[in-house]
């Protein structure tokens, strides 16, 4: 399959199935309807398909597939399982094409690279899970990529912006500091300058609690792992695009005649991040994970719909918790995230908080329900301890500059009765 996929046009068939029909029915009925069709005798349930290859039926058959792309081939270009998913998401998140990949770092790693080739610069905003810092600060410079982190301020971003910034990049609702960006400030300068607006939207719930595409964001990626799996039982990430962006200035779409402009259209940054991501790097999400993390997003707004409410109660019990120095949640009006919360986010402000105390090993070894694991958005609640775990490998000015200190826990807010989380936080915080 190698050699057939190693030119533009081999690799024709970006999938046009996940194209978003108008969003006229609630999430809640897309999460659990979207990717499985309606007809006698077909599954009541998206099936595993593990198959590697498709067969065909004659020379003439395989010529044809080749040559259009519109039938299933090989499972590292499309399989139905996973299209099943992307189909979901699209119409979730808004967007025009989706692309689900192997974890949220591969989608984060084929968002970047759709769009930044050596000697391209990114703006980033400070506060960024770890995983994505690393990308930037220690992964795509050897490639001659580089990375501005800045303050989630626009005027900062305004400020870092060069002639060769092809991207700005933010999360949702910040991890672990919980600031949320403004997006629409942000994509106004990113399009002022040429440059693409991309968004971390795990923290968003698939659109849920976010959809950063209807603020002019142009590609928005998530973590699949945690909320959309939601039982922390499978990894998997996901980048989706829009119709909207502007691409004229970027060498990568308009260079060369005809240029990936026009030959894909509207479609063309779509069609480099599959084939790229998953037809070229093989960053492939297989498809038993792929059915996991469909079966979550069908609950996902129940769990997060509970998880939001227990979070933003829990906030308010923590913050008049004399052992709590500070609490860190976006639905708590003494936030400074207030406001832009309140604008960007519906249906509740997340599922994490942060706070800090003077002893968090202290608490973290009385907890007896509330578990100690690095993820977030499962259906148990979790606690961890950035400065030594998901942050520990970054330079303490850089982990400083993420909104980590050595007093500071993340917690994951689950879906347990919010007493029972209570009176196990209660006992950890006793003096
Ligand atoms: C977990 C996470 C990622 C990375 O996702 P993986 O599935 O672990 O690769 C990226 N961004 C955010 C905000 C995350 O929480």
């Amino acid at each position: 399959m190698d050699e057939l996929t190693s030119t533009l046009d081999d690799t024709a068939a970006c999938p046009t199935s996940t194209r978003a029909s108008s969003h006229e029915r609630h999430f809640e009925s897309d999460a659990v309807h979207v990717g499985i069709p309606r007809a006698g005798g077909v599954p009541l349930a998206v099936p595993i398909v593990a198959a590697a290859a498709f067969q065909f039926d004659s020379l003439q058959h395989g010529a044809d597939v080749f040559a259009t792309n519109e039938e299933y081939s090989y499972s590292r270009l499309q399989n139905p399982t996973v299209e099943a998913l992307e189909a979901r998401l699209a119409v979730l998140e808004g967007a025009s094409h989706a692309l689900v990949t192997a974890s949220g770092q591969a989608a984060t790693l084929t968002a970047i690279l759709s769009v930044c080739r050596a000697g391209d610069h990114i703006v980033a905003t400070s506060s960024l899970f770890g995983g994505t810092s690393g990308l930037l600060l220690n992964v795509l410079p050897n490639f001659g990529i580089m990375t501005s982190l800045v303050p989630n301020d626009p005027a900062a971003v305004e400020e870092a912006m060069r002639e060769q910034t092809r991207l700005v990049w933010t999360e949702t609702i910040g991890n672990p500091a919980a600031d949320v960006p403004d997006i629409e400030a942000l994509a106004r300068i990113a399009h002022a300058h040429g440059a693409l607006l991309g968004v971390d939207n795990t923290w968003g719930g698939v659109g849920f609690l976010c959809r950063p595409l209807a603020f002019g964001a142009d590609i928005v990626t998530h973590s699949l792992t945690k909320w959309a799996g939601g039982h922390g039982a499978a990894l998997g990430g996901a980048v989706l695009v829009g119709d909207a962006h502007d691409l004229t200035r970027n060498d990568i779409f308009s260079c060369g005649s005809p240029s990936l402009l026009e030959q894909r259209g509207a479609a063309a940054l779509a069609w480099r991040q599959r084939w790229l991501g998953v037809q070229q790097a093989g960053m492939i999400l297989a498809p038993h994970a792929a059915h996991l993390l469909t079966l979550g997003v069908e609950t996902l707004p129940l769990r997060l719909r509970q998880s939001c409410e227990s979070a933003l109660d829990l906030a308010r019990r923590l913050e008049a918790h004399p052992a709590v120095r500070s609490v860190g949640y976006p639905g708590l009006p003494s936030s400074p995230h207030h406001a832009l919360a309140t604008k960007y986010l519906s249906n509740g402000f997340g599922a994490v908080l942060t706070f800090e105390v003077d002893d968090p090993a202290r608490l973290l070894s009385r907890l007896s329900m509330i578990r100690i694991a690095p993820n977030l958005g499962d259906t148990r609640s979790m606690v961890i301890h950035p400065w030594t775990t998901t942050h520990g490998r970054l330079p303490e000015a850089q982990r400083l500059a993420s909104g980590v200190n050595a007093r500071l826990v993340r917690f994951s807010v689950g879906i347990e009765h919010v007493e029972d989380v209570w009176s196990d936080l209660e006992r950890g915080l006793e003096m």
